[in-house]
């Protein structure tokens, strides 16, 4: 047993390893050095991530974007902004944002980004991707139900001991304490993006830390978002988009796509739900 769980640990090293921006020796940072210079060779793992990245930006309308990486950080949530910054440094900041600028080369398996400076980051899907290649390792090792909790994202198979569905309680980030649902995962993924404390206020306005890869605004009104889905990637994912996509459209966008459903917190405390999620059940 924990020989296996070993193998999980190392199999989740080797994902970061592969996807991380921080590592100058990674394959990820080799894409972003010759941003604007040249195609760069990948193996196929990380060529086929970044193609899924793309589809979801096209799923999302570019909410979801991995080439956010290359934003001008100017927006602070730490308390120490003052003044909003003006709107010609907003649009600036997001110049080479963009994943339409993402050249994908199948058949060599080559990823160049077009404009010289341009980055890619995986911040809000590695997490899923490398919970998803945990799980699936130890299903292949044998191991015929379990439950794996990357800081708060949780991918599920089987069920517990006792033959019951693994449960997900979600809470209020407004009222920590109170567990306001309880719900059932089966075979699946379940993952919160939501920092409540990350947010600076203009105007009577609460920008939120999540910024609009599309405009450099941070987002507004939201203040936590859980989405289920099959996959650990594609529920990271999407809980970032639908942050950047807002309460309606975020909505709408999810209960259009099957298997995947959504709780929205908004920064009025009111919860939001997609259709066929029946909390009041439980
Ligand atoms: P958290 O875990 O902080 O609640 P998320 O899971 O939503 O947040 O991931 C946020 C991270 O995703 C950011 O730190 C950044 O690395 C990355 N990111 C931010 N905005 C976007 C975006 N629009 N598209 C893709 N990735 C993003
Ligand atoms: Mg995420």
């Amino acid at each position: 047993m924990v020989y296996i769980l070993s193998t999980a640990v190392a199999e989740i090293s080797r994902v970061e390893k592969l996807i991380s921006s921080w590592d100058a020796n990674s394959q990820t940072s080799d894409i972003n050095k010759h941003a604007g210079i040249a195609p760069v060779k990948v193996d196929a793992e990380l060529f086929n991530l970044i193609e899924r990245a793309i589809s979801i930006s096209k799923l999302t309308d570019g909410a979801f974007d991995i080439s956010y990486a290359s934003m001008d950080k100017i927006w602070k949530f730490d308390g120490s902004m003052t003044v909003m910054p003006s709107e010609t440094a907003i649009t600036a900041s997001v110049e080479k944002v963009g994943y339409q600028k993402v050249v994908l080369d199948k058949k060599n398996s080559t990823v160049f980004l077009q404009v010289k400076g341009m980055k890619i980051g995986f911040g809000a899907i590695g997490k899923g991707y490398a919970a998803d290649k945990a799980k699936a390792l130890l299903i292949s090792k044998g191991v015929s139900s379990g439950i794996i909790n990357a800081s708060g994202d949780m991918n599920t198979w089987g069920k517990q001991a006792s033959g019951d569905d693994w449960k997900v309680a979600i809470t209020n980030p407004m009222n920590k304490n109170k567990v306001f649902a309880l719900l059932p995962i089966t075979n699946g993924a379940v993952v919160t993006s939501g920092n409540y404390e990350k947010y600076v206020n203009f105007n009577g306005k609460r920008y939120t830390h999540i910024i609009d890869p599309r405009t450099g605004y941070p987002s507004t009104g939201i203040i936590s978002v859980t989405v289920f889905a099959p996959k650990a990637e594609l529920a990271d994912a999407l809980a970032t988009s639908v942050f950047v996509m807002g309460k309606e459209a975020g909505l709408d966008r999810i209960n259009q796509i099957p298997q995947i459903e959504c709780i929205i917190i908004d920064d009025k405390g009111n919860i939001e739900k997609s259709t066929n999620i029946e909390i009041d059940k439980i």
